[in-house]
């Protein structure tokens, strides 16, 4: 079934409208016309089923029927901090963590950022990395559209704002990844964050500040991961274990 996410405030008594690049993909691409079952996400974790009622390439208008937890939402909510990458890097990463299940990506300015932006410039670059994220949740099915955050400071980041928060580190070798979620995370905890560094790995000072606020370093296994394949590689992990213990 075609998806299609729509903006909560344009369903309105059980109809619905859209319009632009999506009423050109229905009519143009899809070829769907009056009476073809669609699925419109308010991208707030609500679908919809929706039959289509008029549909020219300017708009498509549809009828809406009853509301129902999009099914294809992780129970545990995890957010990627990501140390600003080389350019075209984090492209990969928004995608790929959306596809499997970020809830929310809020890159930061590390130590050993090769890439330094400010808030300012990276600002001007969001609305092209918010534009993958939709993409990917598109593709993947998905009942939200993960936040890509405005540029973080390093000194922004509270680790006890979140239910848990690991720090993959890669000179880390005696707490793995699976034993911080099976021991030191609780069953319950729905609110998971995770902190990935730069291709030149954490400062030690970084290291010791973000364990002094209750983030729990662990290993990711044996193996150096590269930037754009930890963030990924830890959040699919993260994602198994909670959906086990559930
Ligand atoms: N250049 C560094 C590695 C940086 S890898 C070195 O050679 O040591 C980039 C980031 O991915 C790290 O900061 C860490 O957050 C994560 N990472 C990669 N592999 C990891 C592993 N095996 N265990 C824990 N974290 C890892």
């Amino acid at each position: 079934m075609n998806r299609f996410f729509v903006k909560k405030e344009d369903i309105l008594d059980g109809a619905a409208r859209i319009c632009g690049e999506d009423a050109h993909h229905i009519t143009g691409v899809l070829r769907l016309a009056p009476g073809d079952e669609v699925v419109l996400c308010d991208g707030c974790g609500t679908d919809y089923p929706a039959v289509i009622e008029n549909a020219d390439k300017t708009a498509v208008t549809l009828r809406v029927g009853d509301p129902s937890p999009s099914l294809t939402e992780p129970r545990a909510k995890a957010t990627l901090y990501q140390a600003l990458p080389k350019a075209g890097k984090l492209e990969t990463i928004i995608q790929k963590c959306v596809e499997l299940g970020v809830n929310r990506i809020v890159p930061f300015a590390a130590a050993r950022s090769v890439v330094r932006l400010t808030a300012a410039e990276f600002e001007k670059k969001r609305a092209r990395y918010q534009r993958v994220a939709y993409e990917a949740a598109k593709q993947s099915r998905r009942g939200i559209v993960p936040e890509i955050a405005p540029l973080a400071a390093f000194c922004e980041i509270s680790p006890e704002s979140h239910g848990a928060f690991l720090f993959p580190y890669e000179e880390e070798s005696a707490t793995s990844l699976k034993t911080a979620l099976r021991g030191i995370v609780p069953d319950a905890v729905t609110d998971v964050a995770f902190i990935i560094g730069p291709e030149g790995g954490f400062e030690p000072s970084e290291a010791e500040t973000l364990v002094s606020l209750g983030a729990v370093s662990v290993s990711l296994g044996p193996r150096i991961l590269r930037t754009e394949t930890a963030g990924p590689a830890a959040l699919a992990m993260i994602l198994y274990e909670l959906e086990q213990k559930a």
